[in-house]
């Protein structure tokens, strides 16, 4: 597809490729109020399947999974513990506490993405009526790229089983740490009681987020997307293209965590910026320069047709549409800007 920028401000700028447009085309549809799309129906199973969970629920964004999840597990007055960085948490314009008049309880993720079990244990508010109730901990799957240790989630669910709360994953980006692993999903998925998945990141679809759990859980959820208008009707078109990101779209996330190696490397031959590609795990490559360049760099890289993210630093994600020779350029547009 003919793209003029190369774009690594995020794995969500991938659009639709051609099998996922034909696909779209093609879907047996329904009406999905009624749990009459066939094609939706198939998507939650697979997704379900792959996850190892009794049900899904097709959501039209990561940020409504979540909520659905948040408002699902807690209640009125009921609170959450989640990273300070948090997806869930600062990112989504505040919806549990407008929608769900839940309470966040923030702290800070750890170097390695995950949550110091000892600051939840001691976060979570006794049984008083001063204080919320602790009901919920949620992690993040990749965070900022990481991948969380298999032992540590066992952890978090030992946890929380112990102190009595239910077990939340932003799974956004789980199959890049399945991949990273080299393990099935299901077994990242296993320790929680539910989580979410984005379709629309580095799989590839154009939309839709999963939220997977029990089957309870999921019928609690589908009353709640229905209250949020995320009830929608012939929505079979947008699973197609998310069925094919489930079923062709995750092993070649690889690909993805290759070319971010690669660009890794390649910027930390610059000496003006701070990279570290031993610490770049998946599809995510932050750069370090003096922080005045930071802007600079960006600027000019636009200039030169190259979007990267970040506040202060930069933040770049490969995906679907970058390729080996974006990679390339990138790396030499940048030594160029710091005249090598
Ligand atoms: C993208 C993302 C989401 C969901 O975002 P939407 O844009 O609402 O689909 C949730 N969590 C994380 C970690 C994400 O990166």
């Amino acid at each position: 597809m003919n793209q003029a920028f190369i774009d690594l401000r995020s794995d969500t700028v991938t659009r639709p490729t051609a099998r996922m447009r034909e696909a779209m085309i093609l879907a047996p549809v329904g009406d999905d109020v009624y749990g009459e799309d066939p094609t939706v129906n198939l998507l939650e199973q697979t997704a379900a399947d792959m996850l190892g969970k009794e049900a899904a629920l097709f959501a039209p964004s990561g940020t409504q999974a979540n909520l659905l999840a948040l408002i699902s597990h807690c209640g009125r007055g009921d609170e959450y513990i989640a990273g300070q960085q948090a997806h869930l948490y600062r990112y989504e314009a505040g919806g549990a506490a407008v929608l769900g008049g839940i309470q966040p309880q923030p702290l800070d993720f750890q170097v390695d993405g995950t949550l110091d079990l000892k600051v939840v244990a001691g976060l979570v508010k006794p049984p008083d009526f001063h204080f919320a109730r602790t009901r919920l901990l949620c992690l993040e799957n990749t965070q900022a790229g990481k991948v969380l240790p298999m032992a540590y989630l066992q952890q978090a669910a030992d946890l929380a089983r112990r102190l009595d709360l239910r077990l939340h994953l932003d799974g956004a980006r789980i199959f890049n740490a399945a991949v990273k692993l080299q393990i099935p999903a299901a077994q990242i998925a296993a320790p929680f009681d539910s989580l979410s998945v984005c379709l629309s990141k580095g799989l590839g679809a154009p939309v839709g987020s999963l939220l997977c759990g029990s089957a309870a859980l999921i019928d609690q959820a589908r009353r709640w997307r229905k209250m949020l208008g995320g009830g929608m009707r012939q929505a079979g078109l947008l699973a197609a293209a998310g069925l094919i990101a489930l079923q062709e779209h995750v092993a070649r996330l690889a690909e993805d965590h290759a070319k971010a190696q690669q660009l890794a490397e390649g910027l930390a031959t610059i000496d003006e910026l701070a990279v570290e590609p031993a610490e770049v795990q998946t599809n995510m490559v932050f750069a370090w320069p003096v922080e005045e360049v930071a802007e600079n760099l960006k600027n000019y890289l636009k200039e030169q047709g190259i979007k990267v993210g970040g506040y202060g630093n930069l933040r770049m994600v490969t995906h679907l549409d970058i390729s080996n020779r974006d990679i390339e350029r990138t790396i030499a547009t940048v030594k160029r800007y710091f005249g090598r």
